[in-house]
């Protein structure tokens, strides 16, 4: 559908809405186009360019700036992390330590998880070992 903007020739300014250009010249040429307000049938179109209804459309639409995308959120996030830590192995509170003997290359390089405290972290940090503080559910929640 489109909605073209109409002008009859009492000077009435009314929109119709037709299934194209097209359709509203052939009801126009046989008269069957009306004013709403004083129901002469000559009407022209005026010469602004008709809007496209967009009910139903929007998804073919251009994308707008702003628009919502599926870029990863907080909870796919969280999900990724989960997903990490299941396979991390478990060294709750030795996990200063054994992240330190990876790191000096004392233990098997692998992936761990486990518990430190905010001032264990920024030790490990300052140290140059990469810990990522992480929402991990409770062991209990992870098999
Ligand atoms: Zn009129």
């Amino acid at each position: 559908m489109i909605v073209l903007n109409l002008l009859c020739d009492h000077g009435h300014h009314f929109e119709g809405w037709f299934a194209s250009g097209d359709a509203f010249r052939d009801q126009s040429d046989r008269h069957l186009v009306h004013c709403p307000q004083c129901q002469t049938s000559g009407i022209s179109q005026l010469p602004s360019a008709p809007h496209v209804k967009r009910a139903g459309t929007d998804v073919a639409l251009p994308e707008r700036p702003g628009a919502p995308v599926a870029a990863p959120g907080v909870a796919q996030l969280h999900q990724a992390l989960a997903a990490m830590a299941r396979q991390a192995e478990n060294v709750g509170e030795r996990f200063p330590e054994e992240a330190r003997r990876i790191h000096y290359d004392e233990a098997p390089a692998r992936a761990i998880r486990g518990i430190a405290t905010a001032d264990e972290t920024r030790d490990l940090l300052e140290e140059g070992i990469l810990v990522l503080p992480a929402p991990i559910p409770p062991d209990d929640e992870i098999h």
